[in-house]
């Protein structure tokens, strides 16, 4: 393992994922791709588990970023963000929710909220992001039914409510809902896409 050499700055950046909004994956993903929508904000997850019990992007529909913002949307953005937190800290096992927005990788707004597992004291902090890679993945099952809790507890107060709570399991554990990404991956154990490889991927 050798230490990463810390590369001389760049005189002009380049530009970032949507810069261009006729190009911006949020503004291009349907609503049926989040688990809550409304008039002016949507909620995604992942596409699968990762090893924090939850990991959500909140995002306005409009292709604006965080100092763009108009007033109501600005305001609003507050609520969401309270509003949000509060869902996700409700779940078991939740202590508390790391909320952030980098903004490095896409241009179109969106926050990050990261469910820091109850006892837990190591990820306290800022490497919680980290954590979510290199921690056991949860249970699909148990991810789905707190997918299921959040966004219905968002519909609670207006918009559209998009996650099923899970499905009850009939079938032999051999043949459970395996994502068919990971069933058709050559390498076998290679972790599933989580924010990491999300914020890779965007930049
Ligand atoms: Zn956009």
């Amino acid at each position: 393992m050798r230490v990463k050499k810390l590369a001389p700055p760049v005189d002009v950046e380049p530009p970032r994922s949507g810069e261009d909004g006729s190009e911006c994956v949020a503004c291009g993903t349907p609503d049926s791709s989040y688990i809550w929508v409304s008039e002016r904000w949507r909620v995604r997850a992942m596409d699968r588990p990762t090893g924090l019990p939850m990991v959500l992007i909140l995002e306005c529909r409009s292709h604006l970023d965080l100092g763009d913002l108009p007033n109501l949307l600005a305001a609003e953005l507050g609520v969401m963000t309270v509003r949000l937190e509060r869902a996700i800290r409700s779940l078991d096992g939740v202590a508390r929710v790391h909320v952030n927005r980098w903004g490095d990788g896409s241009a179109h707004l969106h926050m990050w909220f990261l469910a820091r597992p109850y006892g837990r004291l190591q990820l306290r902090g800022t490497f919680l992001s980290l954590w979510d890679d290199i921690l056991p993945v949860i249970p699909e099952a148990q991810w789905r039914e707190n997918l299921a809790l959040v966004a219905a507890w968002l519909a609670d107060f207006g918009g559209t409510a998009n996650a099923e709570p899970a499905h009850i399991e009939w079938e032999s554990p051999a043949t459970i809902n395996v994502p068919d990404s990971m069933e058709a991956d050559p390498d076998g154990g290679r972790r599933p896409a989580t924010l990491g490889d999300v914020e890779a991927a965007e930049a």
